[in-house]
């Protein structure tokens, strides 16, 4: 019976690799930059938002809800609710962000989140104040 050498001695050929750059990042430790422009979460500037609920009827994936806001922002803001975002629903398309009349719902460039608990999901966008 021939002995396959080549098979044999294939596998010996990851040792190679040993000695290469990994292609993977240690994440945390290293993070990927991400682009400017990248969709990510939500932001909402809570001082702008006038409560119309715009938002929330555009979204195709009623990943929306409109929630009271117990700590008012905006006299302007008629209805008392701001929008709160499913994100096991959301595909980031921005079109809630595309038909929000003050332009106070933009998509931030924050994007890395991982949870167990599925209601964890359910984000209310930062205030944009906080973060800038
Ligand atoms: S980005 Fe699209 S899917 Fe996500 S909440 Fe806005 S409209 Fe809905
Ligand atoms: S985020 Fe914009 S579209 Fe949504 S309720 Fe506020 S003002 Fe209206």
């Amino acid at each position: 019976m021939a002995i396959d050498i080549k098979g044999v001695l294939s596998p010996l050929s990851a040792i190679g690799t040993l000695f290469k750059h990994p292609n993977t990042l240690t994440y945390p430790e290293t993070k990927r930059e991400i682009p400017k422009g990248y969709r990510g979460f939500h932001i909402n500037d809570l001082e702008a938002c006038i409560g119309c609920a715009n938002c929330q009827d555009v979204c195709m994936n009623e990943a929306i809800d409109m929630i009271h806001d117990d700590n008012p922002h905006n006299p302007k803001n008629t209805s008392g609710c701001i929008p709160r975002i499913d994100y096991g629903r959301c595909c980031w398309c921005s079109l809630c962000t595309d038909v929000c009349p003050p332009h106070s719902l933009k998509l931030d460039n924050e994007c890395i989140y991982a949870d167990a608990d599925p209601d964890n999901f359910l984000f209310m966008p930062k205030n944009k104040k906080d973060i800038s």
